[in-house]
C-alpha cells in the first residue's frame, strides 16, 4: 500500500486498512445478497445479523452482561451533552460535573438547562495540563450522576484510572478512548463515545447504558431524545446509519482478532511510549503539555521552542507522509493523535522524524 500515509488526525481518524479493505471488497455485493451494505434496507436479516453481531462484540469486547444494553445513535456525542440531563436531571435533582477541558465544559453547559449542576473540580486555571487527584473532588452527596470525559483529546490528557464514587454512577464521555483499554464498565450508569475517533467513521454515537440506572429516566421527552425509545426498539425505530454500523462491526472484528483491549492496551503503551521518550529524551526542545501522570495514550500534545520551528515541523513532516499533527488552537504546537488502529510502524516514523528534526534544527 505504497500511497497510504500515516494519519495523526484527531478525528475523523485513521482506520485499520483490513477493514477499508474488507469494506472494499463487500461494497458491490455485501454477503452474496448482490446488494451494498449502503442499499439493504434496515428491517431487512441481511442488516439485523450485522446490528445484533455488532451489539454482541461490542458487549463481549467491554465484557458485559445482559444489565448492560448497546445502542447506536446519531448527533454525536454533542447530542449526549444534553441527552444525559434531560433524561436523569429534574429541576431537583442535582448532577457533578468534573471539568478536564474543552468537551467536559461544553456537556456541563448543557446539563445547567435541565437541572443542578455541580462542578466537583476543574483544571481549567492550569489549561487543562491534568486530570484531578481524587482528593481534590467536591461531590455532592445525592447526586444522581458524576460527569466525567476520559480521556481530553484537545489537551492531551487521560484518567490513568477511574476514582471511586460508591454508588453514584458514573457518566462518562470516552469518545477518544473508548476499547484503548480494558476497564470495568460496572461503576459506569452511561458511557457514550462519538465514533469518529477510536471505532469506526463519523455518524454512529454508541451509547453503553446500565439497565438499572436507565429505568431512573425521565418519562416526558421528545421521542427520539428519550433513551427509552432506543432501548424498546434495539436502536431501530428510526432508520439508524447503517453502513457506519456495518464499518463499526468490522473494527470490532479486527479488534477481537489482535487481542481484544489486553492486546490493544499493550500496543496502545507501546505506542504513545516512543513518542513520549522523543518527547522527554529532548533536553526541553519538546515540551509535552499533559502533566506525566495524566499523559493521554491517544493525543500527545506537544510544543516546539518557538512557533517557526512548529510550522516548519509540520510543513517537513506532511512531505514525509506523516499527516494531521497541527494542535488544536487552545494548546498550540503539535498534537499527535495515535487512536487503535494507528500501526507501529507510524509511531515509529513520527518518533525517528522528531529526532532527526531536532539534530537538524537546533
Ligand atoms: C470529538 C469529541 C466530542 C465531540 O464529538 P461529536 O461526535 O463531534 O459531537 C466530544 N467529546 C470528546 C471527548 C471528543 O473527543
Amino acid at each position: 500500500m505504497q500511497n497510504r500515509v500515516f494519519n495523526f488526525y484527531a478525528g475523523p481518524a485513521t482506520l485499520p486498512l483490513p477493514v477499508l479493505e474488507e469494506a472494499q471488497r463487500d461494497l458491490l455485493n455485501f454477503n452474496s445478497t448482490g446488494m451494498s451494505v449502503l442499499e439493504i434496507s434496515h428491517r431487512a436479516k441481511a442488516y439485523d445479523e450485522i446490528h445484533h453481531e455488532t451489539e454482541a462484540r461490542l458487549k463481549k469486547l467491554l465484557k458485559i452482561g445482559a444489565d448492560f444494553r448497546v445502542l447506536f445513535l446519531q448527533g454525536g456525542a454533542s447530542t449526549q451533552f444534553a441527552m444525559v440531563p434531560m433524561n436523569f436531571l429534574t429541576s431537583e435533582k442535582k448532577a457533578d460535573y468534573i471539568i478536564t477541558g474543552a468537551w467536559a465544559k461544553k456537556a456541563m453547559k448543557e446539563a445547567v438547562r435541565f437541572g443542578q449542576v455541580n462542578m466537583a473540580a476543574s483544571t481549567e486555571e492550569e489549561n487543562f495540563k491534568r486530570v484531578p487527584n481524587p482528593e481534590e473532588l467536591k461531590l455532592s452527596s445525592d447526586a444522581a450522576y458524576v460527569h466525567l470525559t476520559s480521556n481530553n483529546t484537545i489537551f492531551g490528557t487521560q484518567w490513568q484510572s477511574f476514582p471511586d464514587f460508591g454508588d453514584i454512577p458514573i457518566v462518562a464521555d470516552m469518545s477518544s478512548d473508548i476499547l484503548s483499554r480494558p476497564f470495568n464498565a460496572q461503576k459506569f450508569g452511561l458511557i457514550y463515545a462519538g465514533a469518529q475517533k477510536n471505532l469506526a467513521p463519523a455518524g454512529v454515537t454508541v451509547v453503553i447504558i446500565r439497565q438499572d440506572f436507565a429505568e431512573t429516566a425521565n418519562a416526558d421527552l421528545p421521542t427520539m431524545l428519550k433513551y427509552e425509545t432506543h432501548l424498546k426498539s434495539d436502536s431501530l425505530y428510526n432508520t439508524p446509519p447503517s453502513f457506519n454500523i456495518y464499518l463499526l462491526n468490522l473494527v470490532l472484528k479486527w479488534l477481537e482478532n489482535n487481542g481484544g483491549l489486553e492486546e490493544m492496551a499493550k500496543k496502545n503503551q507501546e505506542k504513545a511510549g516512543l513518542i513520549y521518550e522523543e518527547i522527554d529524551d529532548s533536553a526541553g526542545y519538546y515540551r509535552g503539555h499533559a502533566e506525566a501522570g495524566s499523559r493521554s495514550l491517544m493525543n500527545i500534545t506537544f510544543r516546539l521552542p518557538n512557533e517557526e520551528l512548529e510550522k516548519k515541523f509540520i510543513a517537513e513532516s506532511t512531505e514525509k507522509g506523516l499527516i494531521g499533527l497541527k494542535g488544536h488552537r487552545s494548546v498550540g504546537g503539535l498534537r499527535a493523535s495515535v487512536y487503535n488502529a494507528m500501526p507501529l510502524e507510524g509511531a515509529k516514523a513520527l518518533a525517528a522524524f522528531m529526532r532527526d528534526f531536532r539534530r537538524n534544527n537546533k
